[in-house]
Order: C-alpha cells, then structure tokens, then sequence
C-alpha cells in the first residue's frame, strides 16, 4: 500500500487536518509547525492534539512529515539568525511531543558564502543540542535543489551533516524528488541509480520521507520549482517507476505541488492506482 498524503493547512485545528486527510483518501500529510515564514506558533490545544492522535491511530495512518518554516537558518553568517533558528527548532519539537512518533522536517540551511563546509559544521553543532535520546520525534534533512548557497544539495552534503550529528537514531531524511532532479540527480532515465547513490552516500536506512512533486524546469537547473504530478519535466512515467522502487516501500509520500484540495485528491487516486 502506497502511504501519501500533502501538505494542510492547520487554520483549522489539528484534528481537522486528520478528517481533511481522509476525505482525500490520504494516510499521512505535512503541515507546518507555524507560519510558513516564522512568526510565533500558535498556542498549544492539546485536547486537539489528542483528538488526532486518535484518529491518526483509527484509521492506522503512516507518519506524518511536519515542516519547519522555510525562514529558519541554522547556518547564516550571523549569529542571531542562526539562534532564532535554533530556539524556534527548540520550541516546535518541544511541541512535535504532543504528537509522538511522527516526522520534523526541515531545511538545512543557506551558508551565505561561507562554504558548504561550515555551514556543514553549524547545522550539525545546532542538531547536537537540538536531539536528544527521549525525544519520539525522528527529525528529517530535507535534499535541495542547491539554488544560491543552500547546503544538502547533494547526497555528499547531506551525509556531512549526518556524520557529525550525535544522536543518530533521531535523524534521518526526507528525498524531495523537484529538488533532487533540479539538483542533478536524473530521476527519469535511472531511478534505480539514483536510489543506488542515495545508498552509497547517506545509507537507505535514513530515509524516512519523500516528497513527491513534479517540476517546472529541465534537469539540473537548481531552481526548485514545484509543478502537479505529470505536468512537469519528471513526468508520469517517472513516478510510476518511482513510488514502486523497493529503495521507497512503506515511506510516506508527500505532495507538495501547486493544488487546492481536489487536485490533491485526484494526485492521491492516481498515483494510487498505479502502485503495484
Ligand atoms: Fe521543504
Ligand atoms: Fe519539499
Ligand atoms: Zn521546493
């Protein structure tokens, strides 16, 4: 069984985005743990935190990938950026508690011209603070397109991280298939290989989530922009080799691309019908 999902809003409250989730025919789905661009986090309902983690468990969901805003940098040149980042980490997995045994995804960061490398070495300075051996929560590095300094855009950079993280039983992966492909990884005429090198470099047993979407631009043009599942440059082909690679089985899969509700749904059915 495919596990997939997409990203909701939480406008309405935790409990909502799991009956959303339904009536999609989805059995995961991101959010995010605030506003996308920072900003403070809404205070906790932990009743409708519960009322999730209820029906997360009746309807036998797959993990859920929560996201971390996009603002937050755990590896700017300067110093104040770097902790807002790493408090507003604190805080959100502080929350992520409420819903134990789920996905935090998040974005490297952007090293500003300061070289991967260091960037490298702040973000896994952060995440050994930031992971500690009683949190449920798995906390994922999301692969990037490599548009301007961003760091993990490569299977390379992405393994720096891990290497010097601490706790790694608490960190893993999410493989952004736009990104990826943007980055130079060619989805479309070798899968399989890219999966081989995902292998190589990181290990397959970090990865825990993928995010499914199409892109607007060619191969490798680290440009990281999203398009509807088959409208793009991956195309339909890809992702029915894709979602049935044993490198994948049992992942949740999240769609991140441009859709209101319906368009998610229609996605959702058919990648469904083409899993074998
Ligand atoms: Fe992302
Ligand atoms: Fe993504
Ligand atoms: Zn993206």
């Amino acid at each position: 069984m495919l596990h997939i999902g997409c990203h909701l809003t939480t406008s309405k409250g935790y409990r909502k985005m799991g009956e959303t989730a339904l009536s999609i025919g989805a059995d995961t789905f991101a959010f995010f743990t605030r506003n996308p661009r920072g900003g403070n986090a809404k205070a906790i309902d932990e009743k409708d935190m519960e009322a999730l983690r209820e029906l997360l468990e009746e309807h036998h969901f797959s993990p859920l990938v929560a996201h971390a805003p996009y603002t937050y940098n755990l590896c700017s040149e300067k110093e104040e950026t770097r902790e807002f980042a790493e408090r507003s980490m604190r805080e959100d997995l502080e929350r992520m508690e409420y819903l134990p045994g789920n996905y935090y995804n998040f974005h490297p960061g952007a090293h500003r011209n300061q070289g991967a490398e260091k960037g490298i070495v702040f973000i896994s300075g952060a995440l050994n603070r930031l992971l500690t051996d009683e949190m449920q929560t798995t906390v994922l590095l999301e692969t990037m397109a490599g548009k301007g300094t961003e760091v993990g855009r490569s299977f390379e950079e992405i393994s720096g991280i891990i290497s010097r993280t601490e706790k790694k039983d608490k960190i893993g992966v999410c493989l952004d298939t736009c990104h990826i492909y943007d980055g130079g990884y060619d989805l479309v005429s070798d899968p399989e290989g890219v999966l081989e090198d995902f292998d190589r470099v990181i290990g397959l047993s970090y990865l825990k989530a993928v995010h499914i979407n199409d892109s607007k631009n060619p191969f490798a043009s680290h440009k990281d922009r999203h398009e509807r599942i088959g409208e793009g440059t991956i195309g339909w082909k890809a992702f029915e080799r894709l979602i049935n690679l044993p490198a994948l089985k049992g992942l949740p899969f999240i769609l991140e691309t441009p859709n209101e509700l319906d368009g998610y749904a229609e996605e959702i059915r058919r990648l469904r019908e083409l899993k074998r």
